[in-house]
């Protein structure tokens, strides 16, 4: 287990102790294993969880949560992302996606309709931003909203739209003004996956394997202007919902998840060091071995003191775009470096469906380009710098 000295709160050090013992106990190495071939995560698991409360981190009392938590949310991401994703990435369909969204940007009825849902754990959003065409540059989507009424009635295709199968709503952005500038023609909608005209196929991917994402298709999808997240007036005003409290703390929700995994490879490579002999001694050792532990060890610790700062920072209401900016990209492409680092240390075994460290590796190569890539990263901080040419 690495320690830590970074101070927090007495609440969320016993929450980690409290998630520990659960995640050891209901999470174990083989049933790990099973999960990512299956491309699946433990739904029955996954309610044991909400029944600790933690979905309502993200949600006000007023609608049934424990007041909004940053720091500890992200504290659970990371605790529940050590033993990869399979409980950490529903819960972030629900607290995140879901919790956080709903609380910062949905209407009243929205608030007063989900929310509660979303507390209890019982309700799942899926995020509906990438398309065939559309990567890092959102402002582009083509699936096209035509105002018909008092309803909105959706064509086109998203892709990568995680979850989709299985949750009960996507937050779609979709462009409900194809004569405007890009950025007065945006809305972000709730579509019901389950509504008529929404069909989907899975993809196969190697990381983040706790559900298959999906294309998902939608051929004249109705839905009332009700569903415009934030309600009717936010129409043509989604651009606005790309920055804000809910996207920083977005950020935090990928750069926690990070951590998680690399806090996982880096124990388990410690571990395997001190157990594996080799010319007649532990590996760990070899001063070759060692520094590389000790390199990735001292990253890990570097991300830590990141990810908390922002989140607090987050937590408080204080301005934070720089710093959860600075920590998904900076945990994002330290990850990939521990990853590597602890992958050459365990030899052949990394490359085994024996240990973790396969998937560690898989899902940390892949977190530099989930969720705004590193370069978008780059470009945000540049532009909040002022950085000019
Ligand atoms: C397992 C998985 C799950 C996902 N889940 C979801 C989901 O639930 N919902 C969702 O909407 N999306 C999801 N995504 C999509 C993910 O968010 C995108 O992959 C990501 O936004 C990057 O888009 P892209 O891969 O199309 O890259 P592109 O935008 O095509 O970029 C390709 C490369 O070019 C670089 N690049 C592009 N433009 C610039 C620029 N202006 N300056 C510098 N560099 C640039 C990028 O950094 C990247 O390295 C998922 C992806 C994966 C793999």
């Amino acid at each position: 287990m690495i320690e830590t000295t970074l101070p927090e709160a007495a609440h969320i050090s016993e929450l980690r102790r409290q998630l520990r013992r659960f995640v050891n106990e209901k999470a174990p190495r083989d049933l790990r294993r099973e999960w990512d071939k299956a491309h699946t995560f433990p739904r029955d698991v996954f309610r044991e969880l909400t029944r600790m409360g933690v979905c309502g981190l993200t949600v006000p009392e007023a609608y049934g949560g424990l007041g909004q938590d940053i720091e500890a949310a992200v504290a659970v991401i990371e605790e529940l992302s050590r033993a990869g994703p399979f409980l950490s990435g529903p819960y972030i369909h629900c607290a995140f996606y879901g919790g956080m969204n709903i609380s910062e940007n949905g209407s009243d009825e929205q608030k007063e309709s989900l929310l509660p849902a979303l507390a209890r754990g019982d309700m799942f959003l899926a995020y509906g931003l990438s398309e065939p065409d559309v990567g890092g540059d959102l402002s582009s989507v083509r699936t096209r909203g035509r105002i018909e009424g008092d309803e909105i009635v959706i064509n086109g295709s998203k892709r990568w739209c995680t979850g989709a199968d299985w949750s009960d709503y996507i937050y779609c952005l979709i462009n409900t003004a194809p004569d405007q500038p890009k950025r007065n023609a945006l809305t972000f909608v709730l579509i019901p996956t389950r509504a008529s005209g929404v069909s989907m196929t899975p993809i196969e991917h190697s990381n983040l394997r706790y559900t298959a994402s999906c294309d998902v298709h939608f051929d004249d999808v109705r839905i009332p202007m009700s569903a415009i997240v934030g309600g009717p007036a936010m129409l043509n005003k989604g651009w606005s919902l790309l920055a804000g409290r809910a996207l920083d703390v977005e950020k935090l929700e990928v750069a926690a998840c990070t951590f998680g995994f690399a806090q996982a490879a880096v124990e388990e490579a410690w571990t395997y060091a001190q157990e594996r002999v080799q010319f007649g001694k532990p590996i760990a050792g070899h001063q070759a071995v060692s520094h590389k532990l000790v390199t990735a060890r001292t990253k890990l610790e570097a991300c830590r003191h990141m990810l908390y700062h922002a989140a607090r920072l987050a937590g408080a209401g204080s301005p934070c775009a720089i710093e959860t900016s600075m920590a998904k990209l900076f945990i994002a492409d330290v990850g990939v470096e521990i990853a590597l680092a602890c992958q050459q240390v365990m030899g052949a075994y990394a490359l085994s469906d024996a240990y973790d460290m396969n998937r560690n590796v898989r899902d940390l190569l892949g977190m530099p380009i989930v969720g705004g890539s590193s370069d978008m990263q780059r470009n945000n901080l540049a532009g909040l710098w002022r950085l000019k040419g």
